[in-house]
């Protein structure tokens, strides 16, 4: 039998969003973490963005594939995102 490595999750990026500041948005119904900064993008199982800084402390959003719509993404993180290839 031959056995077939996991199957990555189709239809999203390896990279989620991580971000030094955050919010708590409580005007819905669901609390929402909303970040208040410039975001970066962080493989999963890394300590470090994809430009380079710890972001151990940081908010993470591991649900929001990076860039997410309506925060600043980090030019650093973006151009190593777009360069790496999806898997
Ligand atoms: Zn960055």
């Amino acid at each position: 039998m031959s056995r077939k490595p996991p199957a990555p999750p189709s239809e999203r990026s390896a990279w989620h969003v991580v971000a030094p500041f955050a919010r708590y948005d409580r005007s819905t119904e669901y609390t929402m973490l909303v970040p208040t900064s410039t975001i970066h993008a962080k493989e999963m199982g890394t300590l470090t963005t994809a430009c380079g800084q710890r972001s151990d402390s940081w908010f993470k959003f591991w649900a929001e594939d990076f860039p997410m719509p309506g925060a600043e993404p980090c030019r650093d993180c973006w151009h190593v995102v777009r360069s790496t290839p999806r898997r």
